[in-house]
Protein backbone atom coordinates (compact mmCIF):
# COMPACT_ATOMS: atom_id res chain seq x y z
CA UNK A 1 0.00 0.00 0.00
CA UNK A 2 2.41 2.42 0.89
CA UNK A 3 4.99 1.61 -1.50
CA UNK A 4 2.01 1.82 -4.07
CA UNK A 5 0.97 4.73 -2.75
CA UNK A 6 4.80 6.55 -2.71
CA UNK A 7 5.13 6.10 -6.39
CA UNK A 8 2.23 7.55 -7.49
CA UNK A 9 3.77 10.46 -5.07
CA UNK A 10 6.85 10.40 -6.85
CA UNK A 11 5.25 10.08 -10.13
CA UNK A 12 3.45 13.26 -9.12
CA UNK A 13 6.15 15.39 -8.06
CA UNK A 14 7.88 14.83 -11.16
CA UNK A 15 4.97 16.18 -13.44
CA UNK A 16 4.84 18.78 -10.79
CA UNK A 17 8.49 19.91 -11.36
CA UNK A 18 7.70 20.06 -15.20
CA UNK A 19 5.67 22.56 -15.18
CA UNK A 20 7.75 24.26 -12.56
CA UNK A 21 10.66 25.10 -15.05
CA UNK A 22 12.97 27.00 -13.58
CA UNK A 23 13.34 28.22 -10.02
CA UNK A 24 16.45 29.91 -8.97
CA UNK A 25 17.69 30.05 -5.55
CA UNK A 26 15.79 26.83 -4.86
CA UNK A 27 17.14 22.96 -5.44
CA UNK A 28 14.74 21.03 -7.40
CA UNK A 29 15.68 17.51 -5.33
CA UNK A 30 12.56 17.16 -3.60
CA UNK A 31 12.33 15.67 -0.11
CA UNK A 32 8.71 13.54 0.24
CA UNK A 33 8.76 13.52 4.46
CA UNK A 34 6.52 10.65 5.76
CA UNK A 35 4.53 11.98 8.19
CA UNK A 36 3.82 9.29 10.64
CA UNK A 37 1.61 11.14 13.11
CA UNK A 38 -1.02 9.03 14.97
CA UNK A 39 0.77 5.76 13.14
CA UNK A 40 2.85 3.10 14.60
CA UNK A 41 6.26 2.30 14.65
CA UNK A 42 4.91 -0.86 12.24
CA UNK A 43 4.13 1.51 9.58
CA UNK A 44 7.19 4.05 9.92
CA UNK A 45 9.31 0.88 9.22
CA UNK A 46 7.15 0.22 6.11
CA UNK A 47 7.62 3.56 5.18
CA UNK A 48 11.39 3.14 5.27
CA UNK A 49 10.94 -0.04 3.68
CA UNK A 50 9.14 1.49 0.81
CA UNK A 51 11.93 4.01 0.28
CA UNK A 52 10.97 7.16 2.30
CA UNK A 53 14.19 8.77 3.63
CA UNK A 54 12.53 11.10 6.32
CA UNK A 55 10.08 11.12 9.13
CA UNK A 56 7.91 14.25 10.31
CA UNK A 57 6.21 13.89 13.62
CA UNK A 58 4.24 16.81 15.20
CA UNK A 59 4.22 15.63 18.97
CA UNK A 60 7.32 14.90 20.82
CA UNK A 61 6.07 12.61 23.38
CA UNK A 62 4.91 10.08 20.86
CA UNK A 63 7.87 10.90 18.43
CA UNK A 64 10.50 10.20 21.60
CA UNK A 65 8.59 7.36 22.16
CA UNK A 66 8.83 5.70 18.83
CA UNK A 67 12.64 7.10 18.25
CA UNK A 68 12.97 5.09 21.52
CA UNK A 69 12.38 1.88 19.72
CA UNK A 70 13.58 2.63 15.93
CA UNK A 71 16.30 4.61 16.90
CA UNK A 72 18.06 6.95 13.54
CA UNK A 73 16.69 4.53 11.22
CA UNK A 74 15.89 7.80 8.39
CA UNK A 75 16.03 11.66 9.38
CA UNK A 76 13.35 12.58 12.03
CA UNK A 77 11.83 16.01 11.36
CA UNK A 78 9.77 17.90 13.91
CA UNK A 79 6.71 19.45 12.15
CA UNK A 80 4.68 20.30 15.11
CA UNK A 81 4.76 23.45 17.54
CA UNK A 82 7.69 22.96 19.82
CA UNK A 83 7.09 24.37 23.77
CA UNK A 84 10.50 25.88 25.17
CA UNK A 85 9.91 22.99 28.36
CA UNK A 86 10.31 20.39 25.51
CA UNK A 87 13.69 21.59 23.79
CA UNK A 88 15.98 20.10 25.86
CA UNK A 89 14.02 16.27 24.77
CA UNK A 90 14.14 17.13 21.33
CA UNK A 91 17.54 18.59 20.07
CA UNK A 92 19.15 14.84 20.88
CA UNK A 93 16.20 13.30 18.06
CA UNK A 94 15.48 15.70 15.13
CA UNK A 95 17.80 15.90 12.15
CA UNK A 96 15.55 19.02 11.39
CA UNK A 97 12.78 21.24 13.23
CA UNK A 98 10.80 22.63 11.11
CA UNK A 99 9.04 25.23 13.31
CA UNK A 100 10.93 27.65 15.16
CA UNK A 101 9.00 31.03 15.20
CA UNK A 102 10.11 33.09 18.35
CA UNK A 103 13.96 33.87 19.77
CA UNK A 104 13.00 32.56 22.71
CA UNK A 105 12.73 29.18 21.31
CA UNK A 106 15.77 29.32 18.99
CA UNK A 107 17.88 30.48 22.12
CA UNK A 108 16.30 27.46 24.45
CA UNK A 109 17.66 25.34 21.25
CA UNK A 110 21.07 26.93 21.15
CA UNK A 111 21.55 25.68 24.75
CA UNK A 112 20.09 22.46 24.38
CA UNK A 113 22.09 22.00 21.36
CA UNK A 114 25.61 23.37 22.57
CA UNK A 115 25.50 20.87 26.10
CA UNK A 116 25.62 17.94 23.42
CA UNK A 117 27.79 19.27 20.83
CA UNK A 118 25.60 19.64 17.79
CA UNK A 119 24.65 21.97 15.39
CA UNK A 120 20.88 22.24 15.35
CA UNK A 121 19.36 22.35 11.94
CA UNK A 122 16.16 24.66 11.90
CA UNK A 123 13.34 26.36 9.64
CA UNK A 124 11.30 29.29 10.35
CA UNK A 125 7.61 28.82 10.41
CA UNK A 126 5.64 31.42 8.85
CA UNK A 127 2.34 32.07 9.20
CA UNK A 128 1.59 33.32 5.63
CA UNK A 129 -1.77 33.48 5.82
CA UNK A 130 -2.18 35.21 9.38
CA UNK A 131 -4.23 32.62 10.63
CA UNK A 132 -5.16 33.30 14.18
CA UNK A 133 -5.45 29.79 14.82
CA UNK A 134 -2.17 28.81 13.49
CA UNK A 135 2.02 29.31 14.92
CA UNK A 136 4.47 30.78 13.34
CA UNK A 137 6.05 34.50 12.41
CA UNK A 138 4.43 37.19 10.25
CA UNK A 139 6.08 37.61 6.68
CA UNK A 140 7.54 40.73 7.42
CA UNK A 141 9.37 39.34 10.99
CA UNK A 142 11.24 36.59 8.71
CA UNK A 143 14.21 38.84 8.59
CA UNK A 144 14.26 39.52 11.83
CA UNK A 145 14.64 36.28 13.71
CA UNK A 146 17.03 34.81 10.74
CA UNK A 147 19.48 38.08 11.63
CA UNK A 148 19.03 36.42 15.36
CA UNK A 149 19.25 32.61 14.59
CA UNK A 150 22.78 33.77 12.51
CA UNK A 151 24.11 34.73 15.74
CA UNK A 152 23.35 31.72 17.27
CA UNK A 153 26.26 29.09 17.63
CA UNK A 154 24.50 26.32 17.89
CA UNK A 155 21.63 26.57 15.39
CA UNK A 156 21.84 27.04 11.72
CA UNK A 157 18.33 28.15 9.60
CA UNK A 158 17.72 25.67 6.58
CA UNK A 159 15.08 27.45 5.62
CA UNK A 160 11.65 28.20 6.00
CA UNK A 161 8.40 26.33 6.36
CA UNK A 162 4.46 27.32 6.13
CA UNK A 163 1.24 25.27 6.38
CA UNK A 164 -1.54 26.59 4.21
CA UNK A 165 -4.62 27.04 4.89
CA UNK A 166 -6.95 24.17 4.33
CA UNK A 167 -8.81 25.05 1.06
CA UNK A 168 -10.60 22.36 -1.15
CA UNK A 169 -9.23 23.39 -4.25
CA UNK A 170 -5.30 23.20 -3.28
CA UNK A 171 -5.04 26.68 -6.18
CA UNK A 172 -6.54 28.54 -3.77
CA UNK A 173 -3.12 27.88 -1.61
CA UNK A 174 -1.12 29.04 -4.25
CA UNK A 175 -0.78 32.43 -3.46
CA UNK A 176 0.65 31.57 -0.08
CA UNK A 177 2.81 29.47 -1.57
CA UNK A 178 4.26 31.99 -3.77
CA UNK A 179 4.92 34.14 -1.50
CA UNK A 180 7.12 32.26 0.92
CA UNK A 181 9.16 31.74 -1.67
CA UNK A 182 9.21 34.93 -2.38
CA UNK A 183 10.46 35.70 1.06
CA UNK A 184 12.67 32.50 0.55
CA UNK A 185 14.74 34.82 -2.13
CA UNK A 186 14.84 37.88 0.02
CA UNK A 187 16.24 35.84 2.53
CA UNK A 188 18.87 34.42 0.45
CA UNK A 189 19.92 37.69 -0.86
CA UNK A 190 20.86 38.62 3.06
CA UNK A 191 23.56 36.05 2.71
CA UNK A 192 24.14 35.70 6.15
CA UNK A 193 26.58 34.25 7.26
CA UNK A 194 26.02 31.49 9.07
CA UNK A 195 22.31 30.74 7.03
CA UNK A 196 22.61 27.86 4.51
CA UNK A 197 18.98 28.27 2.82
CA UNK A 198 18.54 24.87 1.49
CA UNK A 199 14.71 24.15 2.25
CA UNK A 200 11.56 25.04 1.76
CA UNK A 201 9.14 23.14 3.55
CA UNK A 202 5.46 23.68 2.05
CA UNK A 203 2.72 20.56 0.62
CA UNK A 204 0.72 18.65 1.94
CA UNK A 205 -1.49 15.84 0.73
CA UNK A 206 -4.15 18.07 -0.55
CA UNK A 207 -1.78 20.63 -1.98
CA UNK A 208 1.62 18.86 -2.61
CA UNK A 209 1.84 19.42 -6.52
CA UNK A 210 0.73 23.42 -6.15
CA UNK A 211 3.75 23.88 -3.25
CA UNK A 212 6.28 21.99 -5.87
CA UNK A 213 5.14 24.10 -8.59
CA UNK A 214 5.90 28.00 -6.53
CA UNK A 215 8.98 26.09 -5.82
CA UNK A 216 9.00 23.93 -2.86
CA UNK A 217 11.27 20.58 -2.06
CA UNK A 218 10.30 19.29 1.28
CA UNK A 219 6.42 18.30 1.26
CA UNK A 220 4.84 16.66 4.44
CA UNK A 221 2.49 13.96 2.98
CA UNK A 222 0.68 12.05 5.58
CA UNK A 223 -2.74 10.91 4.74
CA UNK A 224 -1.47 10.58 0.36
CA UNK A 225 1.06 7.74 2.10
CA UNK A 226 -0.23 6.53 5.03
CA UNK A 227 -3.84 6.57 5.00
CA UNK A 228 -6.62 8.98 6.98
CA UNK A 229 -5.46 8.71 10.60
CA UNK A 230 -7.38 7.44 13.61
CA UNK A 231 -7.48 9.86 16.62
CA UNK A 232 -8.30 8.59 20.29
C1 LIG B 1 -0.21 16.33 9.74
C2 LIG B 1 0.68 17.30 9.07
C3 LIG B 1 1.03 17.14 7.72
C4 LIG B 1 0.49 16.03 6.82
O1 LIG B 1 -0.85 16.26 6.51
P1 LIG B 1 -1.62 15.37 5.41
O2 LIG B 1 -2.71 16.24 4.96
O3 LIG B 1 -2.09 14.15 6.10
O4 LIG B 1 -0.65 15.06 4.33
C5 LIG B 1 1.92 18.05 7.17
N1 LIG B 1 2.43 19.08 7.89
C6 LIG B 1 2.11 19.26 9.18
C7 LIG B 1 2.71 20.40 9.93
C8 LIG B 1 1.24 18.37 9.81
O5 LIG B 1 0.93 18.57 11.11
Amino acid sequence: MVTQNFTNIIKNVNIALKQRGNKPGISSDVKVLGVTKNHSTAVIREAIAAGITAIGENRIQEALSKYEELGAIAEWHLIGHLQTNKVKQAVPVFDLIHSVDSERLAVEIDKAAGKINKRQNVLIQVNVAGEETKFGVKSKEVTALARFINNLENVRLAGLMTIAPFYEQPEAARPVFRELYQLFNELKAENLANVKLDYLSMGMTNDYMAAIEEGANLVRIGTGLFGTRKYN
